[in-house]
């Protein structure tokens, strides 16, 4: 009888399937390190130490009764909510299941097998991944020393290529492309997306109005981080409102779940509650940069996120993530050739900002830098 093969029925264009290098299982980790849950200090997923604003914990309480039915496609009261937060007609707005959904749609929408995508790395890497999932050609243009943008590279890349992806502030360095060269980029006529994840830790104002009304940019926000909602699935777009409506007529049609859109609307009647966390977490940053760079052997770059990327020296980025993990502090190494000596942590709460500082003087100890 013949069999169906999944691996033999792929697209052809399909190359090795990617893998996307996701964050390892926290119960899991803790588990192997004989670490109890309540001892974790998770700040390997860049994810809001506060967890949601509290009239979103409260609505999530009670958001059980409207679950058996399917929720409104064309998403008004959320888009609706969102206009009024940005300062943006609401056709210029697309919710997802998180950003990542939304940079999916795109690819869907806009790049064919064999187009080129432009990044910049190190660089978040959904972009790469889903790249390589429509058999994409990946035109990296990595960031020069400090982690500045190679202005003239990425618009040469821009000019071939379909459209540019760039985080604003950069994942995992910190920093943020200047105005300058997303003018250029703009210019180039291709597409530019922003994804300005990290926005509300940075003083940097958003570029959603400006995408609004330019065809060649796109924005892209998330609830996961300034929100606490990573785990809920919750995003959107803001995009000239030609791109929104092909977006919103190709999309999964009922795409933002019932308790995400719950939690998204209350979250947007308690943006000062979130505000002040996301103050709270950006002084804990320079705070942390200030007490890591004093300890000689640590490097941390700037940063405008709720993470900070920490050049090493005496100890391998891997090592020192394993370190940290016997002592419960679960960090993200990326392991890739200009990371090797570099280790990214996210912002917990000041005591458990506390108890990485205590950490990293207790390593500097076992390996002769103290
Ligand atoms: N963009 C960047 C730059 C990110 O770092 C992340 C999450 N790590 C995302 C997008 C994904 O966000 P979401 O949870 O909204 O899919």
């Amino acid at each position: 009888m013949p069999t169906f093969n999944p691996r033999a029925a792929l697209r052809r264009a399909l190359p090795a399937l990617p893998e996307y290098a996701a964050l390892e299982d926290t119960n899991e980790l803790a588990a192997r390190f004989g670490i109890k849950p309540e001892e974790i200090v998770k700040v390997d997923g860049n994810e809001n130490p506060y967890g949601p604003s509290p009239k979103a914990l409260e609505v999530l309480a009670r958001v059980a009764y409207p679950v058996h039915q399917y929720g409104d496609a064309d998403q008004k009261a959320l888009r609706g909510a969102l206009s009024a937060h940005l300062g943006v007609h609401a056709d210029a707005i697309v919710c997802g299941a998180g950003s990542d959904e939304l940079i999916e749609m795109l690819f869907r929408l806009f790049v064919e097998e064999g187009d080129r995508i432009v990044t910049a790395s190190p660089t978040f890497g959904m972009y790469a991944f889903n790249a390589q999932v429509a058999a994409a050609e990946i035109v990296d243009v990595p960031l020069l020393a400090d982690w500045q943008f190679d202005t003239e590279g990425l618009v040469d890349a821009a000019l071939q290529s379909k459209i540019t992806f760039i985080p604003r502030p950069n994942n995992p360095t910190g920093n943020e492309i200047p105005d300058s060269v997303i003018d250029r980029l703009i210019e180039t006529g291709t597409l530019l997306v922003i994804d300005e994840a990290y926005i509300e830790f940075s003083q940097t104002p958003s570029l959603a109005q400006r995408a609004a009304e330019t065809p060649g940019l796109i924005v892209l926000r998330t609830f996961s981080k300034w929100g606490g909602l990573a785990g809920l699935r919750i995003g959107y777009g803001v995009m000239h409102p030609e791109t929104a409506m092909i977006l919103m007529q190709t999309k999964d049609p009922y795409n933002v779940n019932a308790a995400a859109e719950a939690a998204a609307l209350a979250s947007l009647e308690d943006v000062e509650t979130l505000d002040e966390r996301a103050c709270t977490l950006a002084g804990e940053r320079d705070r942390l940069i200030e007490e890591l760079g004093a300890l000689g052997w640590v490097f941390p770059y700037p940063s405008d996120a709720v993470f900070i990327l920490m050049r090493l020296e005496g100890i391998t980025g891997r090592d020192l993530r394993d370190r940290l993990r016997q002592r419960g502090i679960f960090t993200r190494y990326m392991d890739s050739p200009r990371l090797q000596d570099h280790l990214r942590i996210s912002i917990g709460l000041p005591e458990q900002n506390d108890r990485i500082m205590e950490a990293f003087r207790a390593i500097g100890q076992e390996i002769g830098r103290a």
